[in-house]
């Protein structure tokens, strides 16, 4: 049986990991979470103290990185890094890095490869229009700004992060205007994609609708 890929794709704080995560384990398929990638890198640069907006550097950066998905952890160069790459740092640095063409290169060669060998659902802003055109399914999860910063706040003091929720929202305002307006591969709802609106909606509830559409 040939592999099966679902894209889904939106802006920050939808509930696109969380959806993603719950229909991998319920099909039994692979969970790829792409915007680890990006902030992976982010973390790397910032640990490094390589300055983003140095393109030069970031591209030699990436190159140099080996970014590795397994039993759900995501390792950098060998190490784990799942907790440190959600920090708000990597947070308000992670775009600037994200539209750097080469290194969206070099992320989509590594999801691609992934998608070949197996069954995948990947998250992320461009995998329904770039990465997977011929994508099986495409989602496009959307929520108010005011609900998605709420989530993500949750997320993150429940980790024992402290940050606002005013800060949180304005992250993810300039991220997706960032991500929106990029040349290269932007975050954009590929035309074949169902979009489904999480505003109010309870996580079992999308999932729900999402394996609804889902025909195996
Ligand atoms: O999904 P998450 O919010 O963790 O993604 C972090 C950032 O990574 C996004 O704001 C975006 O800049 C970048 N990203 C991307 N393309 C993807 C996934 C994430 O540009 N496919």
């Amino acid at each position: 049986m040939k592999n099966l890929v679902i894209a889904v794709d939106g802006p920050a704080g939808a509930g696109k990991s969380t959806i993603a995560k719950i229909v991998a384990k319920k099909l039994n398929i692979n969970y790829i979470d792409t915007g680890a990638m990006y902030r992976a890198i982010t973390y790397k640069c910032l640990k490094n103290d390589i300055d983003v907006d140095n393109e030069e550097e970031v591209k030699k950066v990436a190159k140099d990185t080996d970014i590795d998905f397994r039993d759900n952890n995501i390792y950098l160069d060998g190490a784990i890094i799942n907790d440190e790459i959600r920090t708000i740092d990597v947070s308000n640095n992670v775009s600037n890095v994200a539209k750097i063409k080469e290194v969206r290169y070099l992320m989509v060669d590594v999801q691609r490869e992934i998608g070949k060998k197996s069954s995948v659902i990947l998250d992320g802003r461009d995998i329904g229009s770039y990465v997977f055109p011929n994508a099986d399914y495409k989602f496009y999860l959307v929520a108010t700004p005011h609900e998605r910063g709420a989530r993500r706040h949750k997320e993150l003091t429940e980790k024992g992060y402290e940050v606002s929720i005013e800060e949180i929202i304005n992250d993810i305002i300039k991220r997706d205007e960032i991500d929106s307006n990029r040349e290269f591969a932007p975050l954009v709802k590929a035309e074949d994609a169902i979009e489904v609106d999480t505003t109010g909606k309870t996580i079992e509830d999308v999932v729900e609708s999402v394996l609804g559409k889902i025909n195996l």
